[in-house]
């Protein structure tokens, strides 16, 4: 058997003619950007997440720009992020010219909390904090450190769509949230796409304009803006979505739970769910001592999988400017070692889900 990590058009096809649908309604309106599908998403998706605004951008990676820009942090600032995440999240700090500065995270591979104190200077601004893989961090603390420091609070909400920490929604408990709709996502649209949620009337404004050429009225700049908007035919196919994310979320679910309950061998560690938080399992995270040796074993069975992801952002080959060296942060080097994402998407296949974990249990 094939088992491939993603396979996109079953879920695509769940839904087929309420997608075919939305995108004809669209493209027959004859209006293609900032119109009537991008204001209904920004309504439905706030409305989901129980906050006040929403602002459809192009890709999480502006969502993540433009929050930092909107606090007013760039130069000589300092924002606390966790080493354990996507290049993105970075990149949404040092594409403003702030300095990120990296937390290890605890064992549900998010923020470490404890952690976080020890990191603060003068110079930090905000903390920007990742709920990594579709759980929610640690947000009981991390709000009372935020508080405590009077510290700006921007959550990456990228692989999070839908999850709660303590019974509420991940990307209202800061200033900012920030959304992919990154195909792959658990709410992925059919190209690229994202959005930032506030409750903040002034940041909401100033959003707004900045996604838009820095104006409110068109040709009458009032700040240094950029073009990042969410597109009509994407917010259309993201309105039909977001009716079935939650049960997309809760199918999810039951593939992780199958894992969970037949996954069965010393070898591998399976990932652990934190009290008070949800987790919408954007990937299915195991770990091994030796996981090149069980990814190829797993290749060799015709199961695909994804390491997420295999050099942490202070590695990276556009980050050696900072001078970080191997060894700096070992507990986020040791799970870029070890980790390894098994498929899980919507529409997978009963057989498939037992044959994935018949041959993990196989494994020696
Ligand atoms: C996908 C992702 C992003 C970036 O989203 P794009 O839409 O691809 O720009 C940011 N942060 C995290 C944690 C992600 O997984």
């Amino acid at each position: 058997m094939k088992v491939n990590f993603n396979v996109l058009d079953r879920q695509f096809n769940m839904y087929k003619q309420e997608y075919l649908d939305a995108v004809v309604h669209c493209l027959e309106s004859g209006w293609y950007v900032l119109g009537k599908n991008v204001e209904q998403f920004e309504k439905n998706f706030a409305q989901f997440l129980g906050c006040k605004y929403c602002i459809g951008v192009n890709s999480g990676l502006d969502a993540l720009i433009l929050s930092i820009r909107a606090l007013g942090i760039g130069k000589g600032d300092e924002v606390i992020v966790p080493a354990n995440t996507y290049i993105a999240t970075v990149l949404g700090i040092t594409e403003n010219g702030a300095t990120p500065v990296f937390v290890e995270p605890d064992e549900y591979y998010n923020l470490d909390a404890d952690r976080i104190e020890e990191a603060i200077t003068e110079r930090t601004k905000a903390i920007l904090v990742v709920h990594l893989y579709g759980q929610a961090a640690n947000m009981n603390k991390i709000c009372e450190i935020a508080d405590k420091y009077n510290l700006k609070l921007v959550e990456d909400c990228a692989q999070s769509h839908g999850a709660c920490f303590d019974g509420k929604m991940t990307g209202t408990f800061g200033d900012i949230g920030c959304f992919s709709f990154y195909p792959t996502k658990n709410l992925g649209a059919f190209g690229d796409g994202g959005a930032l949620v506030t409750n903040n009337s002034k940041i909401a404004k100033t959003l707004k304009m900045l996604r838009n050429y820095g104006s409110e009225k068109k040709y009458y700049n009032e700040i240094e803006g950029i073009n990042s908007r969410l597109d009509e035919v994407q917010a259309a196919l993201l309105n039909v979505k977001l009716t079935h994310l939650k049960e997309l979320n809760s199918e999810r679910e039951k593939i992780a739970k199958y894992y969970l309950t037949h996954i069965d061998n010393e070898q591998i560690i399976l990932p652990q769910i934190r009290e008070k938080a949800d987790h919408v399992w954007h990937v299915f995270v195991v770990r091994t001592q030796e996981r090149d040796k069980l990814q190829n074993f797993l290749a060799e069975k015709g199961i695909s999988t994804q390491i997420h992801y295999p050099i942490p952002p202070h590695m990276a080959q556009c980050y050696s400017w900072m001078g970080i060296s191997k060894g700096r942060y070992p507990v986020t080097e040791g799970y870029a070692d070890q980790i390894l994402s098994l498929p899980l998407y919507n529409g997978m296949r009963i057989e498939e889900m037992e044959y994935v974990s018949d041959a993990l249990n196989d494994y020696m």
